[in-house]
């Protein structure tokens, strides 16, 4: 199968992401193997963990103190593994890399329940990532593919904030044309997505889901013509198929609108992963492995239609801070002041909405693995001494992301009727042509998503 995209300039590059599910176990993964071996352009090819093995890495790295409980996972992290080498042909010498990582993950994982700290934390959660590339590079080289297996962290340069580290764009550019690029000429390398390290050359992690994000960066700083994204559905739908099965792949949806879906909270992509894309302009495919022929989602420039609404976001674990303070009724000054708390505390705020009296914000949730963020206590002492502070949580942001909403009469009533039933909170509207939302509680959300997408989009 070739995805010619009639965009790009020549020589064809791609870089190749294939997500957890892409690569679960011996079928998975040679279903994505077969995407690479018939797409010759294919040079570098970013895989995540197997399907769990993050979620088991992450449990241990938090510190299981019973040791029957702590062997529980370490068997089961074996049984995944060990499931996919019992199907190759030459086993070695695979299976003792996969040893050797297998015995450093039990050890760090008892170091971890003595004291789990974040740089060990990403030092054990590398290891899926390190073990699924051994078990992948052999079956494409099984399947007659020459290809390479090439440690990420060579290149991958992050700051170091383990969990959540920024990379550098600059030096992986500089790092990926001295290393990795002379290698692409004669071999498809496989390398880990999600993985990264710092100047000390500490392991680091790009925060769950960061696969795509690696991807993207290792395909700017290789000059790709193509980004592929290869996951569990065929493309980008109308909204999250898993709640509402209703919802329809999308052929062609532009850079920004993608990017709002995926800062919004669309799962399928990394909050982060099309900012080098569109760095570099490179147009990012998105398919299943499971199912390759059904095609996908291609995410560019521009494109050909720009529909008034395109598809819904929907992200749970939101905080909602409202501050308020009688002082502010035509006062100057009180923002300035709560926002340079906020900003003393490095609390990143999302949404906003004023009134005259008080402030609403929800806080930025990209450091906490997707649980809900909290404002430090220190951040409440220093608020409570300028307003009154309330801060609620279960409640979710729902995303309408379309295209010149805010300049076309009606499109807001047409959202608001449908839900006329539900409680809207802080309503965030006409700041960006591209979007519409508010929360809703958690327990509204999905109901809240299937009849929008009911009434907007079937
Ligand atoms: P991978 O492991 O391949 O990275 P993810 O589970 O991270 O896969 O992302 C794929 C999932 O994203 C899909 O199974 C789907 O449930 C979810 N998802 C959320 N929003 C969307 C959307 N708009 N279109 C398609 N999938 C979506
Ligand atoms: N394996 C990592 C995770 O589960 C990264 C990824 O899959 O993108 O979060
Ligand atoms: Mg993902």
């Amino acid at each position: 199968m070739s995805l010619v995209d009639n965009n790009t300039a020549t020589p064809p590059l791609t870089v190749a992401k294939f997500g957890g599910t892409s690569v679960a176990d011996f079928t998975a993964m040679s279903r994505s193997a077969a995407i690479i071996k018939h797409s010759p352009d294919t040079r570098v090819v970013l895989i995540s963990a197997c399907s769990g093995v993050t979620n088991l890495l992450v449990e241990l790295a938090n510190g299981i103190s019973e040791p029957d409980r702590r062997q529980q996972l370490l068997q089961r992290l074996g049984e995944i593994h060990y499931g996919v080498i019992k199907e190759l042909r030459s086993s070695e010498p695979v299976s003792s890399a996969v040893n050797v990582l297998l015995d450093s993950v039990s050890t760090l994982a008892a170091q971890a329940a003595k004291q789990p700290n974040v740089k060990l934390t990403d030092q054990l959660v590398s290891h899926g990532e390190l073990l699924s590339t051994h078990l992948f590079t052999q079956i494409l080289k099984e399947m007659g593919v020459d290809a390479t297996r090439f440690d990420i962290r060579d290149i991958m340069r992050t700051d170091s904030q383990f969990g959540k580290a920024i990379p550098q764009p600059e030096d992986i550019r500089q790092l990926a044309t001295a290393r990795l690029q002379p290698l692409l000429k004669n071999q498809v390398v496989v390398s880990q997505g999600f993985i990264g390290s710092d100047s000390q050359g500490e392991t680091t992690t790009l925060g769950r889901g960061g696969s795509d994000y690696s991807a993207a960066l290792v395909a700017e700083a290789v000059n790709a013509t193509t980004l592929e994204i290869w996951t569990d559905v065929p493309g980008m739908y109308t909204t999250d198929p898993r709640i509402a099965p209703a919802a329809k792949p999308i052929k062609e949806i532009s850079f920004s609108e993608a990017s709002e879906m995926a800062n919004f909270g669309a799962k399928i992509l990394h909050p982060s992963t099309l900012v080098p894309a569109i760095r570099q302009q490179i147009p990012v495919f998105i398919g299943s492995s499971k199912e390759p022929e059904q095609g996908g989602t291609w995410i560019r420039e521009s494109v050909n239609e720009a529909p008034l609404f395109r598809a819904l976001a929907l992200r749970c674990n939101q905080t909602m801070v409202t501050l308020t303070s009688l002082n502010m009724f035509h006062a100057y000054g009180f923002l300035a002041e709560v926002f340079r708390i906020l900003a003393e505390h490095k609390i990143s705020v999302d949404l906003i909405t004023t009134s005259e009296v008080s402030v609403s914000l929800t806080l930025d949730q990209t450091d906490t693995g997707g649980g809900a963020p909290t404002l430090p206590e220190a951040a409440v002492e220093a608020l409570d001494k300028l307003c009154r502070v309330d801060v609620e949580q279960g409640l979710c942001l729902v995303a309408l992301i379309g295209n010149q909403m805010s300049s076309t009469k009606g499109s807001a009533k047409r959202v608001f009727n449908t839900l006329e039933d539900y409680n809207l909170r802080m309503i965030c509207y006409g700041a960006s042509p591209h979007n519409l939302c508010f929360l809703v509680k958690e327990q509204d959300a999905r109901s809240v998503i299937q009849e929008l997408h009911q009434n907007i989009f079937e």
